[in-house]
């Protein structure tokens, strides 16, 4: 199942389109209108590959993901045309490649489900987040509960492999509303699962109903005690998955490999430079036509670029070790950095210690439950400040 183990390399291509705005969300959407923008989009995200491969550098492929938006309301041939693009100009895809596709329930039926198969799609991401109607009537979600189990029944009649989200800490939700959610789920025998804790808008109208701290901490140990007793395993902060069908490609997000991000908003990490670089496309539609049409070496060094410094690389590095439950090898880690970034790590990891974040096991450190809970406290304390950086003097290694 998990795609060869060296060189892994992913790409992330961006869907936009929705049938409707949720009223929580913040990702770059742009409305679907029949699809009447959809071929031009597509159009673009050919371009951007013909124009972009030559400087990301070709290679081998070992896992696609088609996220958005709702990439469900997308045609099969177009998965396909990307699929050869990408092929075609040096970016082939391994034989057990991951390919990803995001779908909504109501946006897809049976047979778009099998043609998706067909064309190469071997694991689908979907947006369930609830089966309360109620709840997904006020987060402005497209889809009802008869549509969701709808979707997970096709799926287990097609044995496909699927993943699926659950928003917890709804507003006035409490233990049992979600225990009801969990029970359905469990009743499909999923093979992994993400939960997220629903977060709002500032100023959102349902904020004041947010369920209070203590109960989503209870929250997240019933998610874990029900998931658990199914075999799922908690491997990622927000990820539960039965060992061996753990997500590839985000993965790769949390361990240190390269991405290339296609399509508006898409971000990308390529191993270039001393530390590292990121880079990104613009999150409006016009915008992104726009960059696609510009010359390659017209962008460079402009706002959609950035090279690491060595403290981003690091704090970088280390917050998303942190999110996989096994922990990682802070030693072997900081070897790869100037040794005088040393002590103040180990101070920080000292105070995460001190205050029940973190827990150390020989050369190891994983997140305690304290810190899956707070994650925003350990990342705090990780962050180096300005202060903090005029300390450090990098050039004395
Ligand atoms: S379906 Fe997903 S991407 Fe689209 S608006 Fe809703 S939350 Fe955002």
């Amino acid at each position: 199942m998990a795609p060869s183990e060296k060189n892994k390399f992913g790409i992330y291509v961006h869907l936009p389109f929705c049938i409707q705005k949720c009223s929580y969300c913040d990702f770059a959407t742009a409305p679907w209108n029949q699809g009447i923008e959809n071929d031009k989009y597509i159009s673009h995200l050919l371009k951007e590959i013909e124009n972009w491969s030559q400087w990301v550098g070709p290679r081998e492929v070992t896992s696609l993901y088609f996220g958005g938006g709702t990439p469900s309301l997308s045609k099969p041939e177009s998965i396909v045309a990307i699929v050869q693009t990408l092929e075609k100009h040096g970016f082939p895809l391994v034989d057990d490649a991951e390919i990803g596709l995001e779908a909504d329930p109501k946006t897809i039926d049976k047979d778009q489900v099998k043609m998706f198969r067909d064309h190469g799609v071997n694991r689908l991401s979907l947006g369930i987040q609830t089966f309360n109607d109620s709840y997904l009537e006020q987060l402005g979600r497209f889809h009802r509960k008869k549509d969701a189990i709808e979707l997970l029944e096709w799926i287990d009649e097609l044995d496909f492999v699927y993943t699926a989200d659950i928003l917890f800490a709804l507003p006035n939700q409490d233990l049992g509303k979600l225990k009801e959610d969990l029970d359905i789920f469990k009743s499909f025998s999923p093979k992994h699962l993400s939960a997220y804790v629903l977060t709002l808008p500032e100023k959102h109208r349902l904020m004041k109903e947010s369920p209070e701290e203590n109960l989503i901490t209870d929250m997240f140990e019933l998610i874990r005690e029900e998931l658990s007793a199914l075999g799922l395993q908690h491997y990622e902060i927000s990820n539960y998955a039965i060992p061996g069908y753990e997500a590839q490609h985000n993965t790769l997000y949390w361990t240190n490999e390269e991405y290339w991000g296609l399509g508006m908003s898409a971000h990308s990490y390529l191993k270039r430079g001393p530390w590292g670089k990121r880079l990104w496309r613009p999150s409006g539609l016009n915008s992104y036509y726009k960059f696609v049409s510009r010359e390659t070496s017209a962008v460079q060094d402009t706002e959609f670029f950035e090279d690491l410094d060595v403290f981003e690389a690091l704090f970088d590095r280390i917050h998303t070790a942190l999110r996989m439950l096994s922990g990682f090898n802070l030693n072997q880690l900081m070897d790869e950095f100037p040794r005088v970034l040393r002590e103040p790590i180990m101070n920080r990891f000292a105070e995460l210690e001190g205050e029940g974040l973190v827990e150390q096991s020989g050369e190891s450190f994983k997140l305690t439950r304290r810190g899956l809970y707070i994650f925003n406290k350990v990342l705090e304390i990780l962050t180096f400040t300005s202060e903090d950086r005029d300390l450090i003097d990098i050039r004395n290694g």
